[in-house]
């Protein structure tokens, strides 16, 4: 994607979010990610992973403070720029793969069948998935199901993709083929912002970390040096506990 591009991909400013019963899940966080920039979170359960990632796909509103994608207000329209992938697959076990891949496009960008069923079948190609389209997702491994939870992501042309802990549910053997699609839209220059427990995937791709603890950045560093000299206390406290 567009390195030169002076805009930033996201700008999230001060925002707060908390949840009925007190509990507060993002505490006047801000984060600026660049265009084609590919940023890691990680942190401890319940620091506020999610609920940063779900903001800012639209799908909880911010208490406070303001998010901006490619310098717009987040909103029903901008927020179509941002493309999400779950744990959990969430697909429609009743459709095929071709029928899930379709669906949006069908509906949010009014495409044709034939147009739609083009798309959908060269993201499964994108998504080594070229023989599946007919399958229903009760077919596929959780591996298959999870990339096809990607291709169907990326049919409405994302600027920005998020993923939250999408290999978390998956058998060890099948973490690997979910890594590298993601591995092959960061080489294509996909903006994005993984939250991963995968360390070394981490290390891998995220270009920037971001450790959060209790709803705030604590420490964020290019990949290298974050994890090699990690800055604060409470970021070498959580890399001992899980390296
Ligand atoms: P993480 O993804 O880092 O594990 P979350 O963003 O899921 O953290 O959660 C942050 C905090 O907000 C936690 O204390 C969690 O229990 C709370 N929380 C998240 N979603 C909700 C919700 N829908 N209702 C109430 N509390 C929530
Ligand atoms: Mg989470």
């Amino acid at each position: 994607m567009d390195r030169e591009n002076p805009v930033p991909a996201v700008q999230i400013l001060q925002a707060s979010k908390s949840f009925a019963g007190g509990v507060t899940a993002l505490r006047e966080l801000s984060l600026e990610v660049q265009q084609g920039e590919r940023v890691v979170i990680i942190g401890p359960s319940g620091s506020g992973k999610s609920t940063l990632l779900r903001c800012l796909a639209g799908l909880e509103p911010v208490d406070a403070g303001r998010i901006l994608i490619e310098g717009v207000p987040l909103d029903e329209k901008t927020r179509r720029k941002i493309g999400m992938v779950f744990q959990s697959f969430n697909l429609f076990p009743h459709l095929t793969v071709l029928d899930n891949l379709n669906l949006a496009q069908r509906l949010v960008q009014k495409k044709s069948l034939a147009e739609a069923t083009a798309a959908s079948l060269e993201l499964l190609a994108r998504v080594n998935m070229p023989d599946k389209a007919r399958s229903l997702p009760g077919e596929l491994s959780g591996g298959q199901q999870q990339r096809v939870a990607i291709a169907r992501a990326l049919a409405l042309k994302p600027r920005i993709m998020l993923f939250d802990e999408v290999t978390s549910a998956l058998d060890p053997e099948m973490i690997g083929e979910v890594l590298s699609v993601i591995r092959d839209l960061a080489q294509a220059g996909m903006t994005m912002l993984v939250v991963t427990h995968e360390m070394a995937f981490a290390r891998e791709l995220g270009e920037r970390v971001i450790f959060m603890e209790q709803g705030e950045v604590i420490e964020t560093g290019d990949s290298k040096s974050f994890f090699a000299r990690p800055r604060e206390a409470r970021t070498r406290d959580f890399l001992s506990r899980i390296l």
